[in-house]
């Protein structure tokens, strides 16, 4: 089974208005509530594709009430850490020029105690988990290793543990040896501190991560594709040119292709076209965390991977 953790999930709250006037009334023209957050994204796709993960992490209050419904009416099986404190709201205001302004909560404080509480639930879970994909960041007052110490019970469970995260969070989770990592061009810039532009700085950057730690890295490029290594290979992904309607979540739909991926044995290169035909999927559809599978198998066909001679080329 893949086990998806979101520490910090949201109700992705979007209103469109007219224009956003500073200091004025707002008239709201429509509204539209989701249960987001990355790692949810990722356990909706792998339910899509037709799995059955288990979502885990945190949920608090009246908000935590409405996530826990809206992954039922999913059918999607959660088994969420009970916390006193409520679960952020994520607000979008798109106006009629589509220009969007985002409001981002923190998300509770988390303490002792529910630490303690959230390690017997995953404990609960490790026999049946075969993957566990951590995504996002941590609510506040966790601390900075928490992913480390995760990645270390995966390791001695013989769990595949894929990170999506950023900064010094991840930094210090590579020396638990995570199986797979996904950081963008940006994440990377920010966590090594270097300029990759061209094919042989991304090669480049990626050699770093493996060094630091990581098992395979893959870098995802949006509509450049992808570069994937690990110790033994390089692999270059290019992808079709699509009409893009909302990339969000294109990355957290790529997560989810390689869970699934892993989890059904597939060889590199299949893994790969299944990872970026789901990325590809996501950015043409307006709803964050969605893929059509007529899309992802048709994408599936049109994906190259190239395996690269030598990590010079
Ligand atoms: P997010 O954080 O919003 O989930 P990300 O930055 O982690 O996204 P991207 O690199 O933007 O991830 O996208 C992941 C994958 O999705 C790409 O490697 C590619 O396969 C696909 N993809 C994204 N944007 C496009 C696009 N405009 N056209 C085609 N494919 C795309």
């Amino acid at each position: 089974m893949i086990t998806i953790l979101t520490f910090n999930p949201s109700i992705d709250r979007m209103y469109r208005v007219n224009s956003i006037g500073i200091g004025e009334v707002q008239r709201v023209t429509s509204t539209k509530a989701t249960a987001g957050g990355k790692g949810l994204n990722v356990t909706k796709v792998c339910k899509i594709l037709g799995e059955e993960p288990l979502a885990i992490g945190f949920l608090g209050g009246f908000n935590g009430e409405y996530i826990k419904n809206e992954l039922n009416k999913l059918e999607i099986k959660n088994k969420f850490t009970a916390i006193n404190q409520e679960t952020r709201n994520c607000l979008n205001i798109i106006e009629d020029n589509l220009t969007s302004t985002e409001f981002l909560e923190k998300g509770p404080v988390i303490d002792d105690q529910d630490l303690i509480k959230f390690e017997a639930d995953l404990e609960s879970v490790l026999e049946e988990t075969k993957i566990l994909v951590a995504s996002g960041s941590y609510c506040q007052n966790m601390p900075i290793d928490y992913y480390k110490i995760i990645g270390n019970i995966c390791k001695n469970n013989n769990i595949k543990f894929i990170l999506d995260t950023s900064g010094e969070a991840l930094k210090v989770a590579l020396e638990s040896n995570p199986y797979l990592i996904k950081p963008n061009a940006d994440e990377i810039k920010q966590l090594l501190n270097i300029n990759i532009e061209s094919k042989e700085e991304i090669i480049y950057a990626g050699l770093k991560l493996l060094e630091m730690g990581a098992q395979n890295v893959c870098i995802s490029l949006g509509k450049d594709g992808m570069i994937y290594l690990n110790n033994d290979e390089v692999y270059e992904v290019k992808v079709p040119k699509v009409e893009a309607v909302n990339t969000v979540g294109s990355g957290d739909s790529t997560i989810a292709g390689f869970s699934v991926g892993i989890l059904r044995s597939y060889d590199t290169i299949n893994l790969l076209k299944l990872a970026n035909s789901c990325g590809i999927s996501n950015a043409m559809n307006i709803e964050t965390g969605f893929v059509k599978l007529d899309e992802v198998e048709k994408y599936y066909e049109q994906v190259q991977v190239k395996k690269l001679e030598c990590i010079n080329n």
